[in-house]
């Protein structure tokens, strides 16, 4: 089971991998959208760092917290769409202060339905979605162990994130430029795999 202190330590390392990645994912922001993605998200999840020591009782009051943070600290549109993963992953379990394998995929689900439900994009715009949703089906397909199906998930975020360079995005920023947009991976989805890969680290 994954309980409040775990979630505590997928959030921290989250932040590590943001700032250890930031450069990166401006780099691909650059090419397709405002060269900003690295340095959004180093803030963000600073920000985020900044509250984890609060005392938090149940998974909703971290995450409900982690998710205004985000939400306050990114002026990009990434904060909101992160921000509401994190607040409906939480909003989704209410009063729970541990949660097992079935009730971590329902609340990520749940979080990725706020996301499409924020910014209207589907599987195949080139966004984030392109990473979570094959990671979640894969988390939700894999049988055995929690670990055996976060890295399954893990994997996945990577090779969707890596399936969004030939796309041409229909959303957000990178939409503007059309076609030009094809031949870059993604920022957000490579993001997305860095939360995937937090979470192999210290969930699994
Ligand atoms: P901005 O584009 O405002 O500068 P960021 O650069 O921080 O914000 O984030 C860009 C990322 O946000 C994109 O790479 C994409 O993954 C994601 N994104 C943008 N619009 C949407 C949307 N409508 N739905 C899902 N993800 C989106
Ligand atoms: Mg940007
Ligand atoms: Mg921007």
């Amino acid at each position: 089971t994954v309980t409040v202190p775990d979630l505590i330590a997928w959030l921290r390392r989250t932040g590590e991998l943001m700032a250890e990645h930031a450069a990166e994912l401006s780099d691909l922001d650059s090419a397709i959208g405002d060269g900003d993605h690295g340095t959004n998200m180093k803030r963000g999840f600073a920000a985020v760092a900044g509250v984890l020591d609060e005392d938090f009782e149940t998974v909703d009051a971290l995450l409900k917290r982690v998710g205004s943070t985000l939400v306050s600290s990114v002026g990009g549109a990434s904060g909101p769409l992160y921000g509401t993963f994190y607040l409906r992953m939480g909003t989704s379990q209410k009063g729970a202060t541990e949660l097992d394998a079935a009730s971590l995929l329902g609340a990520m689900s749940t979080g990725v339905e706020g996301i499409e439900a924020r910014g209207k994009a589907g599987i195949g715009e080139k966004t984030m979605l392109d990473a979570w949703m094959p990671a979640l089906e894969a988390f939700g397909r894999a049988g055995g162990s929690l670990a055996d199906a976060l890295r399954a998930g893990a994997e996945a975020a990577a090779a969707g994130r890596d399936a969004t360079e030939p796309m041409v995005a229909t959303k957000g920023r990178a939409s503007y430029l059309g076609e030009r947009s094809a031949g870059h991976i993604d920022p957000g989805a490579a993001s997305t795999a860095l939360i995937w890969q937090a979470a192999v680290e210290t969930l699994a």
